[in-house]
């Protein structure tokens, strides 16, 4: 570790010197050898870290006793180069592998100031070359290009050295057209990638050879040099001389914008702040002296530390004992540790400068995209607070032996994504992942099997309803099995309003005792009697006691809160949970002796008064829906929209952004499980990205109600019709 120790004092010495560090993602269509490259780098790491610290080799990267889940879990490595010698400080973050629908490309992009853009030399632009373009530029992040594979274009191809050209020429020239496209204003003309200047490189990163025209002058290697290596097997040789790293850390420290630089245009864009503030201008010129802000990009679990969470410093210097504010939660947390990783270590450091990726240890419960800062400032991304996990699968390792690695992942994973809920159902044992839809949870399939290399099995993916009421139902008697007691209850929609603060949590859940929130209820449209006698909020259903002189209630008011509870978690007509229904109490008959007045005689006295009042008050159903961004070129809008009419959407906007359309859509959960992904994307040729949030529940369609409580209910194995009234009276 010593000289690992001596790696970072060289690491942290290039941490203070902004215009020499760079940040940045690899981004590619799907196997165009993006992995490949980022391996490529980081071996090289590992060779370049020999000749700056001695004979060091710490990157014994594929060691599987080698802190391994830091290895599988960590998603950012900094490198050193020394280039025209001078040190600087290449930190690459990874970008998701899947581009789709959740917001996490977006958030790594965010963190970054440049990217490489890998393309097969063989397959040329995709559409998922597009998108991954598209949003990187959306977000005002510059593009180098990095042509792979070009050893098949020799080898299986066999291409004559004109036709290469051509092929690489078509390339650039696709990609420069969507970079005129999608470019911000102000650099459209500057952000054009050329092979003169350096911008673009070509190579084999499964080989390890890169060339680009600077360095193949600088090292005198000729294009015909490269293609007879290739040729003739040649290629060991052809890494010594021609490394990958030297061309395409070349051309990230020449091409790619340093923080000093990058943060002034980008700060402005992705930063709701106000620029004049102090924050702001320290923001903006990524300020060492400043206020400390970051922005999380990456949360791993170490077995020893706790929550590790990555990010970028904007500005401020974080250090050791430092007190920030983890601002979407407003908590304050004391900062334990600080570090930075060199692949798969953690390397303690006493601070860190604005500009570079920092790893802090000391928080509990922190997710992917979360603002951390020393002063109260508004956050980089806002947090939906309102999200609830709307479907549900249980996941089961395909190999038992998997299991514990598996469990570590759902928790990773849930870390990363704060719209992941992982749960075990207590009564099977499974592990149960919750999001927010069917393409969502996907999303989270695909990284655990392929980013995490699990094999899984999955359950077919479920919506999670909600129950209510419409109107005011009558009084119902429900009468104890004894006969001895008999409660008088009605059941009426709560009013909206309460609701609305309940779904927001701007009032508590809970048995309530004193009558602190009585104001509050009142000026949400509750009467002020009712307030005063609340006894109970739950799962946003409330239980009020309108009785007057009742004896013994106050004795048995812990069996019918009981009751309650259970009937708002088992709606009537479905079994769903409950929400929105005002439970009132009327007045009630009690035994003078308590051996009749048991849990066996009350709660099913209560719950029959409460199912047979809501089945008389227009029961329905609610059911989840999402709020859909989907950006597409413009020709495909048309297309989108047809999409979106089948499955019950609704269009709330569109706005031109660039050469795409951002399409703003409310569309049922329920609607969006089979196929709508794979619909979206032959509609759109695969050039259609999106995301979603929770946008909440909503009462299904008079005509499809019936339909859907036979679902449900035979899904739960209950008859399909749901009960009547007169079944729970009498
Ligand atoms: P990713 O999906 O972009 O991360 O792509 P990978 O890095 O996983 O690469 C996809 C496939 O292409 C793998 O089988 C690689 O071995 C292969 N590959 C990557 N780079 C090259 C290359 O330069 N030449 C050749 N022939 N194959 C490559």
């Amino acid at each position: 570790m010593g000289r690992l120790e001596d790696l970072a004092q060289r690491i942290r010495k290039v941490m203070d010197q902004r215009e020499n560090i760079r940040n940045l993602g690899i981004v590619a269509h799907i196997d165009h050898g993006k992995t490949t490259m980022l391996d490529s780098l980081v071996a090289a790491a590992g060779l370049l870290s020999e000749d700056l610290a001695g004979e060091a080799r710490f990157l014994d990267y594929y060691g599987p006793e080698h802190e391994r889940i830091i290895t599988i879990y960590a998603k950012t490595f900094s490198m050193v180069y020394n280039y025209q010698g001078k040190d600087h400080l290449i930190n690459i973050i990874d970008t998701p592998g899947h581009v789709d629908f959740s917001g996490e490309v977006i958030r790594a992009m965010r963190a970054v100031d440049g990217v490489v853009l890998v393309v097969c030399a063989v397959e040329g632009v995709m559409p998922q070359t597009e998108t991954v373009l598209r949003m990187a530029l959306a977000e005002k992040v510059k593009p180098v290009l990095f042509i792979n594979k070009v050893d098949r274009l020799i080898k299986e191809l066999r291409l004559t050295p004109e036709e290469m050209q051509e092929r690489f020429i078509k390339i650039i020239t696709e990609v420069n057209s969507l970079i005129r496209k999608n470019a911000p204003e102000e650099f459209r003309d500057q952000w054009y990638v050329n092979v003169n200047d350096g911008s673009v490189a070509f190579g084999s990163a499964i080989q390890g050879w890169a060339v680009s025209v600077p360095q193949m002058k600088r090292t005198g290697i000729t294009f015909k040099d490269v293609y007879t290596h290739i040729e003739e097997d040649r290629v060991k040789e052809l890494e010594k001389k021609s490394p990958l790293y030297d061309a395409v850390l070349e051309m990230i420290i020449n091409h790619l914008p340093s923080p000093l630089v990058a943060q002034k245009y980008r700060i402005p864009h992705i930063w709701p702040g106000d620029m004049e503030s102090e924050v702001g201008k320290s923001l903006s010129s990524c300020d060492p002296k400043g206020k400390f802000v970051m922005v999380v990009t990456d949360v791993s679990v170490d077995p020893h530390a706790g929550d590790i969470a990555t990010g970028r410093v904007w500005s401020g210097t974080v250090r050791k004992g430092m007190d920030v504010y983890i601002i979407n939660q407003g908590r304050k947390v004391r900062i334990q540790q600080v570090g930075v990783f060199i692949g798969p270590h953690r390397v303690p450091m006493e601070e860190i400068p604005a500009g570079n990726i920092a790893s802090l240890v000391g928080f509990k419960d922190v997710y992917a995209g979360e603002t951390i800062a020393e002063v109260e400032i508004p956050p980089f991304e806002h947090f939906k607070t309102k999200m609830e996990p709307v479907v549900t699968m249980a996941v089961e390792a395909k190999n038992p032996k998997e299991m514990t690695k598996l469990v570590e992942v759902l928790h990773k994973i849930q870390k990363e994504d704060p719209n992941v809920v992982v749960e075990i159902n207590r009564e099977t044992g499974e592990h149960l992942i919750s999001g927010m839809g069917e393409l969502h949870l996907e999303i989270k399939r695909y990284a655990i099997e392929h980013d995490y290399g699990i094999e899984i099995e999955v359950s077919p993916p479920i919506v999670v309803y909600r129950e209510s009421v419409g109107t005011k139902g009558p009084t119902v008697e429900g009468k104890s099995p004894n006969k001895h007691n008999k409660f008088y209850i009605h059941v009426e929609p709560l009013e909206p309003k309460v609701l609305e603060a309940l779904i927001n949590k701007e009032l508590p859940e809970g048995r309530y005792k004193g009558k602190e929130h009585v104001n509050k209820f009142v000026e949400l449209g509750m009467s002020r009697d009712d307030a005063k006698n609340i006894w109970d909020v739950y799962m946003r259903n409330v239980f009020v006691d309108r009785t007057k002189g009742v004896q013994y209630l106050n004795e048995t008011k812990e069996l019918i809160l009981q009751a309650f509870e259970e009937a708002m978690k088992d709606g009537p007509l479905a079994r769903e949970k409950c929400m929105g229904v005002k439970v009132v109490l009327d007045d009630a008959v009690l035994h003078e002796d308590a051996v009749h007045r048991g849990p066996a005689q009350v709660i099913p006295a209560v719950k029959r008064a409460i199912y047979a009042s809501m089945l008389m008050a227009d029961p329905y159903i609610l059911e989840p829906k999402q709020k859909l961004f989907i950006y597409v070129p413009q020709d495909y809008m048309g297309a989108v929209t047809k999409v979106l009419q089948m499955r019950r959407a609704q269009v709330m906007g569109m706005n031109a952004k660039g050469d795409q359309i951002e399409i703003v859509a409310v569309a049922p959960v329920r609607e969006l499980l089979e196929g709508f992904a794979s619909e979206l994307r032959s509609a759109t040729q695969g050039r259609a990205y999106w995301f979603t949030e929770f946008w909440g529940f909503d009462r299904v369609p008079k005509e499809l109600q019936p339909q859907i409580i036979k679902e449900i209910r035979t899904r739960k194995g209950l008859t399909p019709e749901p009960p009547k009234p007169e079944d729970f009276m009498g």
